[in-house]
């Protein structure tokens, strides 16, 4: 239930911490010296788009990124972040108009979390309300997904709130989610599925970027906000709807891209992040333990079948290369305390140093993205020395 052609058999790398310290601190520097430079960053050959203001692929990821692990003391960032990131929202204001669904605010690619970023560390009310109009366009847009609709703005919403604890966020994230629910599909003998109209197509993906588990992830993280009755109702649909479009035997679970209603017996190809196990085990793992011993199986099979996969061809990082399987593990970790699973993160980690290492050679330079390139894994091996499962800009940010 994989394509084994997308992977490379696991080696053999002891963990070792001060190499895996190392490989953070080249990464930041290598960024670093990059925007001290020419304060632009240099699209990777393996990226299909440019690197812009973004963070998905651009220069706000890597903003993210470097004041994060500014902030734990795990490296030392000497650059005008403010004057960055005020570069960044001109930019994005002129990118947008290029963009899919431009009318929408987006997570991943849009104005708020460069906003988010210029709240954190001013707190400056005006910017707030920044934050509250762009959030306040996916009101009136369709509902969509994580990278471009209304889970990405759900989270932003849950993010301010805590933040602030301030009333505008908790009606905004209620509203946004009663939108969201009321867009979810009975599908018999599946569950509840949604069809976001994502470039010109209603597809029913079922991933953390662009599916289903994406737009629970704000469900979870906000369920304070959502009412204990609401939640468990929300929780045992998802269940239902996990366990009914797995594909599974004995030792392994994995799930289609796209679910079709009309093809369900389908065999799932894909092993990463935004596609496939590792990203629903990823999206799903706080979910309540022990109501359900199926869901919890399943996860752990998803988790199972992520490790007999291996590393990913595509790199080292998060979105589709081997830290963002990693993130997997690390969750199960988390849900589980089985030592095992922060064992296989480790191992992917090594490995992802060994991509990251390879591919510096090969390309002769970096890959400055968060969610695509060096930044994201250098969040992951963070995470790995911790044993901790913060996947960055969704759990934190
Ligand atoms: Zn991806």
């Amino acid at each position: 239930m994989f394509d084994p052609n997308r992977h490379y058999p696991l080696k053999n790398l002891k963990w070792e911490l001060e190499l895996v310290q190392q490989a953070i601190q080249d990464i930041a520097d290598d960024a670093i010296n990059q925007i001290n430079r020419s304060r632009k960053l240099p699209r990777h050959p393996m990226d299909n788009y440019g690197v812009c203001s973004d963070l998905y692929f651009g220069m706000t990821g890597v903003i993210w990124a470097l004041t994060y692990l500014q902030l734990k003391q795990v490296i030392d960032a000497d650059l005008d972040f403010a004057a960055l990131l005020e570069e960044q929202l001109s930019a994005n204001e002129k990118e947008q108009k290029a963009m899919p669904h431009p009318d929408n605010a987006s997570y991943l690619f849009g104005d708020l979390p460069i906003l988010m970023l210029q709240f954190k560390s001013s707190r400056d009310g005006r910017i707030a309300d920044k934050v509250f109009q762009s959030i306040e366009k996916n009101n009136s847009q369709p509902v969509r997904e994580l990278m471009w609709g209304i889970a990405g703005s759900m989270l932003s919403a849950n993010f301010l709130h805590k933040w602030t604890l301030e009333d505008r966020w908790k009606e905004m994230f209620r509203l946004q989610a009663e939108k969201m629910l009321n867009d979810w599909e009975r599908i018999d003998d599946i569950g509840y599925l949604w069809s976001p109209d994502l470039y010109g197509a209603k597809r029913k993906y079922l991933g953390p970027v662009h599916g289903f588990a994406g737009n629970i992830i704000p469900l979870i993280e906000g369920k304070e906000l959502l009412g204990d009755k609401r939640y468990d109702d929300i929780c045992s649909k998802v269940i239902e709807t996990i366990c009914n479009t797995a594909t599974c035997n004995e030792r392994h679970a994995n799930w289609v891209a796209v679910f079709e209603e009309s093809d369900r017996t389908k065999i799932p190809e894909l092993v990463q992040h935004c596609h496939g196990a590792p990203g629903i085990v990823t999206a799903l793992s706080k979910l309540p333990r022990g109501i359900d011993t199926r869901f919890d199986e399943i996860l752990e099979k998803g988790g199972e079948l992520t490790w007999h996969a291996g590393p990913l061809k595509k790199g080292a990082n998060l979105c589709h290369g081997t830290a963002g399987n990693g993130y997997a593990f690390l969750k199960l970790y988390r849900r589980t305390e089985n030592e095992l699973w922060l064992e296989r993160a480790r191992a992917f980690a090594m490995n992802a140093i060994d991509q990251y290492r390879l591919s510096k050679e090969i390309y002769h330079q970096g890959r400055y993205t968060l969610w695509t390139g060096d930044l994201g894994t250098a969040i992951y091996l963070w995470d790995c020395i911790n044993g901790e499962a913060n996947f960055p800009t969704i759990d934190v940010f």
